[in-house]
């Protein structure tokens, strides 16, 4: 009998992060992943002969310190590095804003004195506020509950808890908090900035991942997720993993091998097996069953609530607020190999701006209007790109001379519109992604040697990004907190006893975090304490 104490669905970044915690508390412990590789959304791979790049996520800052401390990460080989630049966004009109320590003020006065008087003002609320979710990232949100009993005794400590941190604010910061959770980032920009490019230095963080207007109601939301992280102790700041995106994951799968952890690649998960309410194991692709005390997945939780569980098992009202769980994100991603650095009109030739991401999306009106275009057509004519040369900081991608970037294009939409399919517009959509850089950069075009292209389609089918959602879900206001990833269900229990949630689909949201596969992990040992001790 195959039996092992907790069965993990999916090796990404929170799966393997769950299954060290569990593993470093004594559990047994499998993670069956239906790809070839670790790493789900956060891997590394060669995608032109010669050229390795993070081939989805590409960027580190939300990574958390604790997290990386505890599995010693960097002893299994992690090492990251700061961008020399943070961003960098150039203007059709040869203007350009180029932030990072030290420059930032410097480079917005030339376009706006008054806007830089009033940054670093800005910069400072948003991170006092960002302070507040980095106190509730490695915690369970209060979860709502039905009746009075020792889970509802427990829920009600949890409760204070949350209160006791925002007792912390100060009431003109809670106004900030209340504004930021709710209101669209355009309106709050505009109310503060004159100038367009620092409006879209902020705007771009509100739409990456969101499949929305800068001016959509909560889209503030989305521009604080991308604030709370930090790299190598500074925060707000992104920088890059040495070896790409896998590298993170190689070193956390790493940490949950020499726990002991087995990690099955090719082992797809094809059903939950429930037994009397409670899931105890797993049937694979193949038919292999693996049966646990503990099943915990590391899926979008559409995906795992309407293709793996039974939907018989589950309580109907579950199961019709579940299919009803918003993915779809709007995002187009490549990956190119370059035989030239790219030379941007703005600001020609290298410098460390190269190392920044590139925000092509000059104002907030463009990244509006993408959004409206591409939910007319399907994609947006003008659509906004960040482009990252991860090859400046990183010489082990591609060979010497050469380069790779990572484009990371919105606004798509992530089903065409009239039946359409991805796979009869993937190329002519990538040609227009490229187009969009060589406006900025001239001659960018002819120096792409080779390309992967991955559109909203191929996001589902490769890593199971349902709708291409970057995040396993919206971060809408009615799918966070304590709502994510359904009211009642925000402790990390599923409905059936056994089934756990430890991937982004479960607070704090997406990103590679690794916050819900620790969150998850705690409270899975919670669980196996009480039942024994
Ligand atoms: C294009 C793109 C760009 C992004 N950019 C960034 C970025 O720069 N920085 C950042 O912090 N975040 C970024 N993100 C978000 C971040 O990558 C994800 O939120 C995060 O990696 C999700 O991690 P996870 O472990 O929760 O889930 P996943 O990484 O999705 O892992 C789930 C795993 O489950 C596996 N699986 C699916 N179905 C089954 C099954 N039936 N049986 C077994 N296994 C299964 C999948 O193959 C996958 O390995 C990006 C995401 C995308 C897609």
């Amino acid at each position: 009998m195959n039996q092992t104490d907790v069965v993990i669905i999916g090796a990404g970044h929170n799966g393997l992060t769950c299954a060290a915690y569990l593993a470093m508390a004594g559990l047994r412990v499998k993670v069956v992943e239906r790809r070839n590789v670790v790493g789900g959304a956060a891997v590394t791979e060669e995608f032109h002969p010669g050229f390795r790049n993070s081939v989805a996520a590409y960027t580190v800052s939300l990574l958390n310190p604790q997290i990386v401390s505890d599995l010693k990460l960097a002893g299994h080989g992690l090492q990251i590095v700061e961008r020399r630049a943070q961003n960098f966004l150039p203007s059709p009109d040869g203007s350009y804003l180029l932030t990072g320590e030290g420059r930032t003020r410097k480079s917005l006065a030339k376009l706006s004195a008054r806007d830089a008087e009033k940054i670093d003002a800005f910069n400072h609320q948003l991170e006092e506020i960002a302070d507040v979710l980095r106190a509730f990232v490695l915690r369970a949100p209060p979860n709502v509950t039905q009746g009075f009993g020792p889970g509802a005794i427990g829920e009600a400590i949890n409760a204070l808890g949350t209160a006791n941190i925002l007792r912390r604010l100060s009431l003109e910061q809670q106004r900030s908090l209340l504004d930021l959770f709710t209101r669209s980032a355009g309106e709050m920009l505009d109310e503060v900035f004159e100038s367009d490019l620092v409006k879209a230095l902020f705007g771009f963080d509100a739409v990456v991942g969101n499949y929305a207007s800068p001016y959509a109601a909560g889209s503030a939301y989305v521009m604080l997720h991308h604030a709370f992280g930090e790299v190598n102790g500074k925060k707000g700041v992104w920088g890059h993993a040495i070896g790409g995106m896998g590298a993170i994951t190689k070193a956390m799968a790493r940490a949950a091998s020499l726990h002991g952890v087995e990690i099955a690649l090719q082992a797809g998960v094809r059903e939950v097996i429930v037994e009397r309410d409670r899931a105890v194991g797993v049937i694979l692709d193949d038919g292999e069953t693996i049966r646990a005390r503990y099943v915990a997945s590391s899926v979008n939780p559409k995906l795992l609530y309407t293709r793996l569980v039974p939907s018989s098992a589950l309580p109907g009202e579950f199961v019709a607020r579940i299919k009803h769980w918003r993915n779809g994100s709007g995002t187009f991603r490549m990956n190119v190999a370059l035989s030239a650095l790219p030379s941007f009109t703005a600001l020609p030739g290298p410098g460390d701006h190269l190392t920044a991401g590139i925000i092509l999306g000059p104002s907030l009106g463009y990244m509006d209007r993408a959004w409206q275009d591409a939910r007319e057509r399907g994609w947006s004519r003008e659509p906004i790109v960040e482009v990252l040369i991860p090859s400046t900081l990183d010489d082990t991608l591609c060979p010497p001379g050469q380069h790779v970037a990572s484009l990371f294009c919105q606004h798509v939409a992530p089903e065409l519109p009239g039946g359409r399919s991805w796979d009869d517009h993937r190329e002519e959509v990538a040609d227009l992604m490229i187009a969009t850089v060589d406006k900025y950069a001239p001659g960018f075009g002819e120096s792409v040697i080779g390309r992967q292209i991955l559109s909203p389609l191929d996001l589902e089918r490769q890593f199971g990004l349902l709708g291409g959602d970057i995040f396993h879900g919206a971060l809408t206001l009615n799918q966070l907190f304590s709502a994510r990833p359904m009211l009642g269900h925000a402790d990390y229990r599923g409905p059936l006893r056994g089934l756990y949630h430890c991937g982004s689909g479960a607070h704090p949201g997406g990103g590679v975090t690794g916050a819900p596969g620790h969150n998850a992990a705690r409270v899975i040992l919670r669980d196996h304490r009480a039942l024994f001790g």
